[in-house]
This record gives structure tokens, sequence and C-alpha cells, in this order.
């Protein structure tokens, strides 16, 4: 691991002699982890409890708003009790230290601006904001609704502001995403694998550009077959030592 690190470290220091660093941060499931936060697929995934088509559907969803309800009041407060670890510290650093100009996240948890990160894109929404189905009001959650579904003052039934699966994700955000990803020289990928758009385009996008790509997973993924640096561990402990190094401490 400390091999890979320092080789990782050597990479971002030759590219920072050469070029002004452009760099974005792709982060998805496996960062927060660490915090107690369920994935929602994979083994002991959230998917796996219930019923695929009934809680990741817009339609399953509007056939039983309760239920469904019932099962984000359980994810939302985990979310609520839910901190952040220490890979989402690390990026808090990275980013100060100007090795982080955006976090492109796939996370619904909030856990990077928790962290204290600035520039975060959520690109498949955030569990605790909510929306209303009618007017399109949000409404930002400080606490797990004690009624559900809760409704707006316009009558509408308010849902989590969450990409569903057969929805598109949010515009304003995607195209922000792809942005970067094409200015970018430096991507760092975290706790994420190439399944699910639009983490499985931006880094190929970059990389096309003459990117450098450093993965930091706990396993082999996709992503691996264009990284430059390859990173396997637990990102709550690699990240931390990949900062350590790179900043010299
Ligand atoms: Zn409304």
């Amino acid at each position: 691991m400390f091999e890979s690190i320092k080789q990782a470290v050597s990479l971002v220091k030759e590219l920072e002699a050469k070029e002004r660093i452009q760099s974005y941060v792709l982060t998805g499931a496996g960062i927060s982890k660490g915090s107690g936060i369920p994935t929602f697929r994979g083994e002991d995934g959230l998917w796996d409890t219930y019923d695929f088509e009934e809680v990741a559907t817009l339609e399953g969803w509007m056939r039983n708003p309760e239920k469904i309800w019932l099962m984000y009041q359980e994810g939302i407060h985990q979310i609520f009790d839910a901190k952040p670890n220490a890979a989402h510290k690390a990026l808090v650093e990275l980013e100060k230290n100007g090795y982080c100009h955006y976090i492109i996240t796939q996370n619904v948890d909030s856990l990077h601006q928790k962290a204290g990160s600035e520039n975060v894109i959520e690109v498949h929404g955030n569990i605790a904001r909510i929306k209303c189905i009618i007017c399109g009001k949000f409404q930002q959650l400080k606490e797990t609704p004690k009624i559900v579904p809760p409704m707006c003052s316009c009558g509408g039934m308010m849902r989590p502001d969450v990409t569903l699966f057969n929805e598109p994700l949010p515009e304003d955000e995607i195209t922000k995403s792809f942005e970067i990803a094409n200015k970018a020289n430096l991507v760092l990928i975290v706790g994420t694998s190439a399944e699910v758009y639009p983490a499985a385009r931006l880094p190929s996008i970059s990389k096309k550009n003459g990117a450098k790509i450093i993965v930091f997973n706990f396993e082999q993924t996709e992503h691996v077959n264009i990284a430059d640096s390859f990173i396997e561990g637990k990102s709550e402990k690699t990240l931390p030592i990949f900062i350590e190094m790179l900043l010299n401490r």
C-alpha cells in the first residue's frame, strides 16, 4: 500500500512541476461505508432488503408512498446520525491545499459538506432535501419527518430529492460535471465503481484529455483499467496517508 501511495504522490508532484493542477475527486458509496452508511447495492445493500422495483422507481414509489417513506425515514435517520470519517476529512485538507477543486459525489448523505468541503456537486441528489411532486418546492430536512408522507403547503406530497432509477439525473449538476471532467488534468476516484452513469463516463473523458487518474478503492474496479495509479484499501486509511505524504508532513 505504501509503495502505491508513494507512486501516486510522485505522479501528482511531477504533474504539478509541469502545469497548474486542475482536479476533481469523484466519490461513491465506498467513502461513506466507514461512516456506517449502508450501500444501496451489493451485500447487505438496502435494496436487497426491499423490493427494488418498489423502492427505487417513481412508479413503485407512487403506488405505496407511505411504505417507501417509512424506509426513507430509517435511511434519513441513519444519515442524520452519521459523521464524516477520515477520508471525508482528508478531502477537506486536499481542497484547502489546492489539490481538489471539486468533489463530484454520487452520495446523497451530505457527509462531504458536514466535513467542511466547499465545492461539492451532488449528481444523485440529497436524501435530506425533499421536494413537492406538484409545485417543485424544496425543503431541507433537519430531522426525520414525524408524519409520512410529508405534505407541501400546496397540498402536494413531498418526496426525497434523490434520483430514482428511471429518472433523469439533475441537469445542471451533470452539465457542470462534464465541464469539470473536460478541463481536469488530475482525477481522484474514491470508493466508487464504474457501473453507474455518470461515474462510468467522467474519468474516461478526462483521461482522453490527458488527465492523470488515481483510484482509491478496497477492490479492483473497471476504473483501474484507465488508472495511472491504484491504491488498494479502505479510503479512510489510504487517503489520509496520501495527503500527509503529498503535503510533506
Ligand atoms: Zn407544493
